[in-house]
């Protein structure tokens, strides 16, 4: 685990361009974190690190977006769902299993025994009421990408 502070929106969307520069496709990347914390930014900016054009935007309605950039990113929002067989509706587990693409998830606590066997966890928390402050803690969730946050966090700490 490591952990990064940003004081700003602009902070936080350079590191996920740095995340964007280093993520391998196959990848599941879930964030977590309350309303407001920054989980739909740094998934703007990681997608537009990987080559995305078009809009951004979370998918609380529609559930998942799909963009095309230098590979596939599917971005899945649980927020509004409330059981595990809607899951199953949207294809969730087809799409996390074995990850084509990169996956990324918003509110993937809501379903804690849902999520693949491995991923890369990003749990941004606020740092009070009315600040721009968050604390940004980066884990690997299973063997796969133990070695990847390794690498992660040189290339965020000293830059390469
Ligand atoms: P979430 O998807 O977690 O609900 P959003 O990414 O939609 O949150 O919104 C985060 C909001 O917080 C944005 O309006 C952003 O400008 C603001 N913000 C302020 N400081 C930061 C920071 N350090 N990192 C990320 N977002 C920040
Ligand atoms: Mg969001």
């Amino acid at each position: 685990m490591f952990t990064c502070m940003t004081s700003s929106p602009e902070e936080t969307g350079h590191l996920a361009e740095l995340v964007g520069q280093k993520i391998r496709e196959g990848t599941v990347l879930c964030l977590e974190g309350d309303l407001g914390a920054g989980k739909t930014l740094f998934v703007q900016s990681l997608a537009r690190t990987l080559g995305v054009e078009g809009d951004v935007t979370s998918p609380t309605f529609n559930l998942m977006n799909v963009y095309e950039g230098i590979c596939r990113i599917y971005h899945f929002d649980l927020y509004r769902l409330e059981t595990e067989e809607e899951l199953e509706d949207i294809g969730f587990y087809e799409y996390t299993e074995e990850p084509e693409g990169i996956v990324v998830i918003e509110w993937p606590d809501k379903f804690p025994e849902s999520l693949p066997e491995d991923y890369i966890e990003v749990r941004i928390r606020k740092l009070g009421e009315n600040t721009d402050e968050r604390q940004i803690d980066f884990s690997s969730i299973g063997e796969k990408n133990q070695e990847f946050i390794k690498e992660l966090e040189d290339f965020v700490h000293t830059g390469h």
